[in-house]
């Protein structure tokens, strides 16, 4: 089919974000259109009738998560939810005279970064945060034991992703949850790439903090939530007004808030079927792959330990910033890592990390499909356009296979 429409762009890029589903945007109107749309703070009907609707949203976000609704913070995305679980986590070490800190090497940028901060002489709740990062394996998987084995008594926090934005790996993040809250610790996952694709119970597994974004569900960009358990106060991050019990101030995007509630439940309730129509895909996609030759798979092979979309491989001397634009021009649209990673020339931490070497890492693309967005079109359109981009760029480097560069 995918030929038969040449003007239809094969959008593989859903990690970086998803389209805004019809549900989501139908409840967001009914918001902006309706009485809903006056401010939640209000002392009157409308303002009544915002509150009603915010809280509705809140307890079905809840629901979907298996939290409780007092328990969901929402904030302006994934990055600003893990900047706060992780000043949470600094301000309870700060308070108990902890001061270490461990994450896994392979966290979004919004972990790391202010994980520096918090390292640094002046970060944060006296800065000078002792940090350990620990490696993930050649799979990307961070395993029990080398967290077990970082974990000290003065350890505060562990952040540790629910599943990895650019090799889909799962992470085991349930033992890991339960060995640091153990040690008294608490523990953090940013669950943006898990929540919607993956089933998350986060009552049953005992998380502390775990952050989604609703636009990697097909809800509106800018807005998600950080689920903070009721036995500890998450740390404010912007001050002024009493919204989010104080917690986070300035007048609540409501209509956003509903949006994000309206497209969790259609990617909870399905789930399964979504699930097991991107192992469709993606098995179309590997054989289309093993055509070509010369492709790898990065990540775990077991379907239950990766993320059902997410299919980060490397193509032997294909250099992924020309396939870029070849790809682009061909109307399929990839990725050359994750979306922060592209459009520098920096090497993706994670497949570092991961023991790739630069040579091969050069060659990475990222693929992520969408049981809504794609069909079996679109993977043999990708499919297609990858065969004729390899052929392309092998033919014009000086030795066939590997970049010079
Ligand atoms: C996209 C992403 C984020 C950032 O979420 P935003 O809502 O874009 O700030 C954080 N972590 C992971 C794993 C992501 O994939």
């Amino acid at each position: 089919m995918g030929q038969m429409e040449p003007d239809k762009l094969v959008y593989l890029d859903n990690a970086a974000t998803t389209r805004t589903s019809p549900a989501a945007l139908a409840a967001m109107r009914r918001i902006y259109e309706g009485p809903a749309f006056a401010n939640p703070m209000s002392q009157h009907a409308a303002g009544d009738a915002a509150l009603r609707a915010l809280e509705d949203a809140r307890a079905r976000i809840a629901t979907c998560l298996h939290a409780q609704p007092r328990e969901v913070e929402l904030t302006s995305g994934g990055s600003e939810s893990n900047n706060q679980a992780l000043l949470t986590g600094a301000a309870y070490g700060a308070r108990t005279g902890r001061r270490h800190i461990v994450a896994s090497a392979i966290e979004h940028p919004s972990v790391l970064r202010m994980l520096e901060r918090l390292a640094s002489p002046d970060g944060p709740f006296g800065g000078n945060f002792d940090v350990t990062l620990v490696r993930p394996d050649a799979d990307g998987v961070v395993s029990v034991s080398a967290v077990k084995a970082a974990l000290r008594d003065d350890t505060c926090l562990v952040s540790v992703m629910y599943a990895n934005n650019e090799v889909g790996a799962v992470q085991p993040v349930r033992d890991i949850c339960r060995a640091v809250r153990k040690r008294g610790a608490l523990f953090h996952t940013d669950a943006v790439q898990a929540a919607g694709h993956l089933p998350i119970d986060f009552t049953r597994d005992g998380f502390d903090l775990l952050s989604v974004s609703a636009h990697k569900f097909h809800g509106p960009r800018g807005t998600g939530a950080l689920v903070c358990s009721h036995r500890i106060v998450p740390a404010a991050l912007v001050l002024g007004g009493a919204q989010e019990r104080g917690h986070r101030a300035g007048t609540t995007d409501v209509a956003s808030a509903a949006g994000m509630a309206a497209a969790l439940e259609e990617a909870c309730g399905s789930l399964e079927q979504d699930t097991r129509s991107l192992r469709n895909l993606r098995e179309r996609l590997s054989a289309g792959l093993g055509r070509i030759g010369g492709a790898r798979v990065l990540g775990p092979a077991e379907d239950g330990r990766r993320l059902p979309g997410v299919v980060g491989i490397t193509l032997a001397g294909v250099d992924h910033e020309s396939a870029l634009v070849l790809l682009d021009g061909l109307g399929v649209c990839v990725s050359a890592g994750s979306a922060c990673a592209a459009g520098s020339l920096e090497e993706s931490h994670v497949l570092a990390e991961m023991g790739v070497d630069e040579d091969e890492a050069r060659t990475f693309l990222r693929l992520s499909l969408d049981a809504r967005e794609n069909d079996e079109g679109d993977v043999d359109r990708a499919v297609e356009a990858l065969a004729s981009t390899a052929a392309r760029l092998r033919a014009s480097a000086p030795s066939g296979v590997g970049s010079d560069r």
